[in-house]
């Protein structure tokens, strides 16, 4: 069922609830006002008369509220579905022209990225550049913020290309099964949460805001088909080398190299895919985004359980703009850490089904990686 219905009918119930709690609190207001009543005449009488007249009131107050709050819902829901409908209809052209000329501007975009993958110089004006059209496209989302600040949220979608590294001697630091269970724990907390589809960045990749989320397969996963070095494939997450150095300007390249077809969306920034690289190891982290950089690093396993299966998620969370959730200890939020938000705690971070809050929502939606087209 689209994600806006589901939405409709769960602030509907949340209409009625506060209904139900109001008329409750009117009844209880009447009868501490009765209780609480003078008892020598007129004084009672006024008294009596006072109550009931402002319990009539109440009564009325919040019939009306939840008169406003029911046709709210309606109109918030219609505007969303509407907006499915559009958007459904208007992406399955623009993915069609995309899938067709999107190679010429990628062609025309990839020199671009070459030369933003040279190391220091190139990394440095990527990262300005990855700045202003942070700026551009976040300030042009600003309706599209109050809306979802107002419950009008419909699908936007979020291009995400996974790529697993091979270690030294070719083999790879992951296998497709951890892969997929990464990508599927985004693919349906984010459509959840968010109502963001994550999607991978492909030709004739189409898709309805009125179906789930997405079900990841190996068409989503590439395979590098060269080998690396342990510069990227045990890389820290914050240093100016593994920042700005040349395993930046590697992954930056292999991007370019690897997700060809998303070129043009990561120069321009608009729906600009998150390239997520599967590496080995990270010697402080299971996973890292740089800010302002279109990539991010997961540590990969051979086989199931993950450490962490939240990860990729996670990673994705800070391309999008969000930073580490630590309020009032909260385990279950996505960007929960240990290290940062609870380290006294035994309770490790929810790594099973990590939540996304309100706020959170509407910054990844404003990202510039989430877009409706
Ligand atoms: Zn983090």
């Amino acid at each position: 069922m689209a994600t806006c219905l589901e939405w409709g009918v769960e602030r509907h119930q949340e209409c009625s609830q506060t209904a139900d709690q109001g008329y409750n609190s009117c009844t209880q207001t009447r009868d501490d006002g009765y209780r609480d009543c003078c008892t020598w005449w007129p004084c009672s009488w006024a008294c009596k008369a006072w109550v009931w007249v402002s319990n009539i009131v109440c009564v009325a107050w919040t019939w009306v509220s939840n008169v406003v709050c029911v046709a709210w819902t309606w109109i918030t829901t219609a505007v969303c579905l509407v907006w499915d409908v559009i958007t459904t209809i208007v992406n399955a052209i623009l993915v069609t022209i995309e899938s067709i000329i999107g190679w010429i501007l990628s062609a025309i975009a990839f020199v671009i990225e070459l030369i933003l993958s040279i190391p220091y110089l190139g990394t440095i004006l990527k990262f300005i550049w990855n700045f202003i059209t942070t700026v551009i496209v976040v300030a042009a989302s600003g309706f599209d913020f109050i809306l979802g600040a107002i419950g009008i949220r419909p699908e936007k979608l979020l291009r995400v290309c996974t790529v697993i590294l091979r270690d030294e001697r070719g083999g790879v630091v992951a296998s497709n099964e951890v892969t997929r269970s990464l990508l599927q724990m985004a693919c349906d907390i984010y459509k959840r949460d968010c109502n963001v589809r994550v999607i991978p960045s492909k030709p004739f990749k189409y898709s309805s805001g009125f179906a789930g989320a997405e079900q990841v397969n190996d068409d989503w996963i590439i395979i590098d088909g060269s080998n690396s070095d342990a510069d990227i494939l045990d890389v820290p997450c914050i240093s100016a080398n593994s920042s700005l150095g040349t395993p930046a300007s590697t992954f930056q390249f292999k991007s370019a190299l690897l997700c060809f077809f998303g070129a043009w969306r990561r120069v321009t920034g608009y729906g600009s895919p998150v390239t997520c690289f599967i590496i080995r190891s990270l010697p402080d982290a299971l996973g890292c985004q740089v800010t302002f950089t279109d990539y991010a690093t997961v540590q990969g396993t051979l086989t199931l359980p993950h450490p962490s299966p939240r990860t990729l998620a996670h990673e994705v969370g800070h391309a999008c703009m969000l930073g580490h959730q630590c309020v009032d200890n909260d385990n279950a939020n996505m960007m929960a850490t240990q290290a940062e938000c609870d380290p006294d705690s035994s309770t490790p971070p929810d790594r099973i089904n990590p939540r996304i809050d309100n706020m959170q929502t509407l910054i990844i939606r404003a990202s510039k990686h989430v877009t409706y087209f």
